[in-house]
């Protein structure tokens, strides 16, 4: 039996959109996707969703999905083309986002490049003030909307025991001794985790684990934001501050005015939640996700990373990288600053030694933005990918990705790699697991 774990780093731009998928003797059992968004162009996320959906199979055949849409945290770039996917795959099952409060999430409109056309501004104003509607408006009731609530009392995730679990496929008879039957589970732990089982002699065996979990940024107290809103505009009390801040009409005001902007922005710095001078470089709140193996049989490994389009991009890059250690996992970081010593921290009791060592494939934080560049926690030994990826396009007035992530990755042995808007800069990495005899 071979399974083989495919992820994409398609060409969005700015932004993000990844995709993952686990095949089992060639039948597609697990497909996940993290981010989905993009501030370069629009037409760029479209053609790689189009792209994805079509190589995938998951618009023309009306049995696949996607098991899970995973959502790093609440800038326009990471979830702007989820329309646009949930209008051209056939289903996706569900959607795992950060509990983050509603204040936190208002941080991102008050901070981020906000979109140009009205229609986006108010689309991400919806999003950011009520993401639950807003999923729903987007891919319908049937989609399951998972939150994952930020934490600092983070322990080792274990994958097992597993508690129930879904059955998602199955295989048929001809092809084996018996019937192989793949299930899905979801497991609360430090964050939470979806696990690909296999059926194995009536027992569920994990084979694949998605980890997805959220480090608690620093924060000053719900009642001393909402105590400033009250003072900076007067109002009766926090009630009233908490009406306001939950309505996208007055939310959507305050982001198309500058002047109104600023003086939320006020509110938000007396409070201690903004820095003054506020820029994109903030430490926010960003799920994290790891994509990795959990065998317990003894399987054998081969791994490879390319560029989906058989040239390299430029020749100062490497199109293919295989003789590297094999390093099956792969882990997505959102916008989070991985340069804090609390979230190096957390990702390490997250994680854990073994799965940071089988880190092949890092997506650099933040676009590779150089405050947020992971340098502690390359320097901690545990975690040595072969690449790391920035996914930076134009259309970024922030130069990402900055000098660290271009200089520094080849001190640690690992090959830098832009994923930009255009086609040839699609990343991809094959694993291939074989069970041996
Ligand atoms: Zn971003």
């Amino acid at each position: 039996m071979k399974m083989a774990v495919a992820g994409n780093q398609w060409a969005v731009g700015q932004g993000g959109f990844y995709s993952g998928r686990v095949t089992v003797d060639g039948r597609s059992v697990l497909d996940w996707v993290y981010d989905c968004g993009s501030s370069t162009a629009k037409s760029h996320p479209a053609r790689e969703i189009r792209d994805y959906a079509r190589s995938h199979e998951l618009t023309s055949n009306a049995s696949k999905q996607i098991d899970a849409v995973f959502i790093s945290h609440f800038d326009a770039d990471h979830f702007n083309a989820l329309s646009d996917l949930a209008g051209t795959v056939h289903r996706v099952a569900r959607v795992i986002l950060p509990l983050v409060s509603l204040e936190q999430r208002l941080v991102h409109l008050l901070s981020s490049q906000t979109p140009e056309s009205p229609q986006d501004l108010e689309d991400y104003v919806r999003f950011v003030v009520d993401p639950g509607q807003a999923l729903a408006d987007i891919f319908g009731q049937t989609t399951q909307v998972i939150s994952v609530t930020p934490r600092t009392d983070f322990q080792t995730f274990a994958p097992t025991p597993i508690d129930t679990v879904e059955p998602i496929d199955t295989i048929p008879q001809e092809d084996y001794e018996q019937p192989l039957e793949f299930g899905i589970s979801v497991e609360e732990g430090p964050g939470l985790a979806l696990l690909l089982a296999l059926r194995v002699d009536g027992r569920w065996e994990p084979l694949w684990e998605l980890v997805a979990w959220t480090p608690l940024a620093k924060w000053p107290s719900r009642e001393a934001l909402l105590a400033s809103v009250v003072s900076e505009y007067g109002l009766t009390g926090t009630d009233e501050a908490l009406r306001l801040l939950s309505d996208s009409t007055w939310v959507l005001g305050v982001v198309r005015d500058a002047a109104a902007r600023q003086r939320l922005k006020r509110a938000y710095e007396a409070a201690g939640s903004l820095a003054p001078g506020l820029s994109s470089r903030t430490n926010r709140t960003s799920m994290l996700l790891y994509s990795g193996p959990v065998l317990k049989s003894p399987w054998l490994s081969t791994w490879r990373a390319h560029r989906r389009s058989p040239r390299p991009a430029s020749l100062l890059e490497r199109c293919q990288i295989d003789p590297w250690p094999r390093k099956v996992a792969w882990l997505g970081t959102g916008d989070i600053s991985l340069n804090h010593p609390s979230a190096v921290a957390d990702t390490r009791r997250v994680l854990g030694p073994k799965r940071l060592g089988r880190v092949g494939v890092l997506n650099l934080p933040h676009h590779g933005a150089d405050p947020d560049y992971p340098e502690e926690l390359l320097r901690t030994g545990d975690l040595r990918p072969n690449v790391v990826v920035a996914a930076a396009g134009s259309n970024n007035h922030y130069d990402h990705p900055g000098r660290l992530s271009l200089f520094e990755p080849p001190r640690t042995g690992a090959h830098l790699v832009v994923v930009s808007e255009e086609r040839a800069s699609r990343w991809r990495s094959d694993v291939s697991l074989r069970r041996s005899p």
